[in-house]
């Protein structure tokens, strides 16, 4: 008998790799431990609302792959979606990320855009010519004020560690803008499916020649694969053998109330004496049905280190994980029939549109060398 082909996860990683099997003539068996399909894209409806919620935080979906877009549509309608999120500093409310607006607002100040540019350069530390830290990048980006004020707080919760010490990469994400533009991301292509993620990789996963098991960690299956593709976490693959990847989890505290709690989808709480990093409410990621909900729901999201028994959300990277992750990627390499994928096969932060290329790309490579049909 032919030999299927095992996907471990059912988030986005595992289901593309499947469906792009799938369609190529091979048969595959998916498996995840979680209940569900979607791994942290997660949605479902709160029972008490009725409201889409994002059970592993908030997900919008931003591309600037037309493939990828159009490859999401094919199995959910994309639902036009724009996040514009606020944050809370010493008593005032702002918008991010940190735009025209944020800047005479903070600053009391009705500058133009080439008024405030110099203004920022003003307080930028020039002096810093070659970032080597998160705290640096920020003080050479942003100037002292404004680092303070929205990154410095909001980092330490987040990441559990002096700025000092995480590396500069970071802040090279955030943009900062010189114009009223506070939509979050740059993407061209920017939305929400309209019935939610969990939907979407159902549909994905919708398919004759693959067959889903859910509840049933990998360590369980008995069966010879003709190949695996790994999107669990790459340190317990290895049983741990080397030591553990560091990550952050978070902890999700559930606020029902009638009528609407904050009237945004996101606001970030970067003070340092406030225990949450943001709070969602979440039938603002669904704009086109929120007029049916006549209550809420919205989450504060707390950061803490990630213990045994915990979710694993964002890889730390520190330069001693960075030691660990070559030394399993040797491991990586000496593993044959397995190839490792998405956000924990990789320990890296990826977004969902990278998610999707980069399954696309692993199954494409798998597929070009061992096509069934050829
Ligand atoms: C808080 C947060 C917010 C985010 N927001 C956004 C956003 O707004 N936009 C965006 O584009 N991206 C966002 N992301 C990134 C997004 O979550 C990832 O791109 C996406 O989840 C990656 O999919 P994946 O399939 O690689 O991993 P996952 O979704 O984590 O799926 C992996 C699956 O594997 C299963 N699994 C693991 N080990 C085993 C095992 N041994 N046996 C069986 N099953 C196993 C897990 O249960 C899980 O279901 C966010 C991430 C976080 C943490």
């Amino acid at each position: 008998m032919v030999k299927r082909i095992c996907a471990v996860g059912a988030g986005f990683s595992g289901a593309v790799i499947a469906r792009e099997l799938a369609e190529n003539g091979f048969k595959v068996l998916v498996v995840d431990e979680r209940s569900h399909v979607a791994g942290n894209c997660h949605t479902e409806r709160d029972n008490d609302t009725g409201i889409m919620v994002h059970r592993y935080g908030p997900h919008i979906f931003h591309t600037a792959n037309g493939q990828v877009w159009d490859y999401v549509n094919r199995f959910c309608p994309m639902m036009p979606y724009i996040n514009r999120v606020k944050a809370v500093v010493r008593g005032q409310v702002y918008t991010m990320p940190i735009n025209l607006h944020t800047i005479n607002q903070f600053f009391g100040k009705v500058l133009s855009p080439k008024e405030a540019r110099s203004f920022i350069s003003g307080l930028a530390r020039g002096d810093i010519e070659d970032p080597r830290s998160f705290e640096e990048q920020g003080l050479k980006f942003v100037g002292p004020q404004l680092y303070e004020a929205f990154f410095d707080g909001y980092t330490r919760k987040q990441w559990g560690i002096d700025p000092a010490r995480l590396p500069a990469s970071i802040l090279k994400r955030l943009p900062l803008r010189f114009s009223y533009d506070d939509n979050y991301f740059s993407h061209p292509y920017q939305g929400i499916p309209k019935d939610g993620y969990t939907s979407l990789v159902s549909g994905i996963l919708a398919h004759e020649s693959i067959e889903v098991r859910l509840s049933c960690p990998y360590e369980a299956v008995d069966e010879e694969f003709a190949h695996v593709f790994y999107s669990g976490p790459l340190d317990r693959y290895f049983n741990h053998d080397l030591g553990r990847l560091g990550y952050r989890t978070l902890d999700f505290e559930p606020v029902w109330e009638d009528g609407e709690f904050q009237g945004a989808a996101v606001i970030n709480y970067p003070d340092p004496d406030v225990p949450f990093t943001r709070i969602s409410e979440h039938k603002f990621f669904a704009p086109w049905e929120m007029e049916k909900f006549d209550k809420t729901i919205a989450f504060r999201e707390y950061s803490r280190s990630c213990g045994k028994g915990d979710i694993p959300y964002y890889p730390i990277r520190l330069m001693s994980d960075k030691k660990l992750l070559e030394d399993y990627e040797d491991r990586c390499r000496q593993e044959e029939g397995v190839t490792f994928v998405g956000r924990l096969g990789t320990y890296s932060y990826i977004d969902m549109d990278v998610s999707i290329e980069n399954a696309l790309a692993a199954a494409r490579s798998y597929i070009n060398t061992n096509n069934p049909r050829l």
